[in-house]
């Protein structure tokens, strides 16, 4: 069984195709890079409208993508920008009426978790999701995904992004301030914002402008704000360890390509016996081939969507949303959470 996956979310479209045993037969993405500033959801849409045929073309050319061979196109649903999400799932719904193959709405965060956890074949891990537009700490519990933390917020990388644009940057902003941090030497103070499980971004953002302007150097700053804003990513994913008595972490989303963040989980990590593992990084960022996987795990429950009922759903929560596949079959196990 194969099945094909188109993601959305932002800035990223992409394709993947992938099998039952979650090899990926083929993944091509293009990224819409804004000239200026950041995304701009139509423009980002525009792009992606003009992407997907260019895409398809390609895989089709180099022969991955053989449509007799594809049981199900599954799509974002969301959470993400509506006109990126409203553009991938006409392109979704498209394929599946063309080729006449059920059409699966799938969570993006839920993608996320699950490809890492297909990788890493951990069987119940914490997923410290940390992208442009979300930070969230989620984990499995009482039949579903719960986030245990979150945001208030800005996303932490949308938090690296705006910085590294006014340090003088282009986005994506989170590899130039990688870049620019590994010749800091100086630690310099900035706020650290976490209240209870949940992280804050903003003040740290104004305060880290509020530094440059006085003259603090770029490299200094950069270093100072990876430490500070993934010390508070690593307390909480601690805490939610703690809590919950996992043993497996998981890191997705852009950021999770980060040096050091990833040596810091790792360090906090090995002293509680907790293993890590971050997927590769085309598939830690946005990517069709976790749409596909998390498709092909909806499609062997049923869970297609008529093409009349496939909304889109920009504020989709990720404990909305049931995973059968996590708890032996049954499309819902009410438990003390719900
Ligand atoms: P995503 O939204 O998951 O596709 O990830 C994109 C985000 O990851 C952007 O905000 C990037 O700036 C950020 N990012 C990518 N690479 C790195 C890196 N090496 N360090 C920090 N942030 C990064
Ligand atoms: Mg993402």
């Amino acid at each position: 069984m194969s099945v094909l996956g188109i993601e959305t979310t932002a800035h990223t479209a992409s394709i993947g195709v992938v099998d039952d045993s979650a090899r990926v037969l083929a993944l091509a993405s293009d990224v819409y890079r804004p000239a200026a500033g950041g995304i701009h959801p139509r423009e980002a849409a525009n792009h992606h409208a003009e992407a997907f045929p260019m895409l398809l073309d390609r895989l089709y050319t180099e022969g991955k993508l053989v449509p007799e061979e594809i049981e199900g196109v599954a799509f974002s649903q969301g959470p993400g920008l509506g006109p990126c999400l409203r553009t991938g799932a006409t392109v979704a719904r498209v394929l599946s009426l063309a080729w006449n193959r059920p059409l699966l709405p799938v969570n993006h965060c839920i993608a996320h978790i699950e490809i890492a956890r297909v990788l890493s074949r951990m069987d119940d891990p914490i997923l410290l999701y940390a992208s442009g537009g979300n930070t969230q700490v989620v984990a499995y519990s009482h039949g579903r995904y719960r986030v245990l933390g979150e945001t208030l917020d800005i996303g932490v990388g949308n938090f690296l992004d705006k910085l590294a644009i006014t340090l003088g940057g282009t986005f994506p902003g989170g590899p130039l301030i990688e870049k620019w941090g590994e010749s800091g030497k100086e630690l310099f103070e900035l706020p650290y914002s976490v209240h209870g499980m949940d992280l804050s971004f903003s003040g740290l953002l104004t305060a880290a402008i509020a530094a440059h302007r006085a003259g603090v150097s770029r490299e200094d700053l950069s270093y100072s704000v990876e430490v500070t804003a993934f010390s508070m990513l690593c307390e909480v994913l601690e805490r939610g360890l703690a809590h919950l008595g996992k043993r497996e972490v998981v890191l997705g989303g852009g950021v999770a390509a980060n040096k050091m963040l990833r040596s810091m989980v790792e360090k906090m990590a090995a002293p509680r016996g907790v293993k890590v593992f971050a997927p590769p990084p085309q598939l830690c960022v946005d990517n069709g081939a976790m749409i596909a996987w998390t498709g092909l795990l909806s499609l062997r429950h049923n869970l297609q969507a008529e093409v009349e009922e496939s909304p889109v759903l920009p504020r989709q929560r990720t404990d909305h949303v049931d995973v059968p596949w996590r708890h032996g079959g049954k499309t819902s196990e009410p438990g003390a959470l719900d």
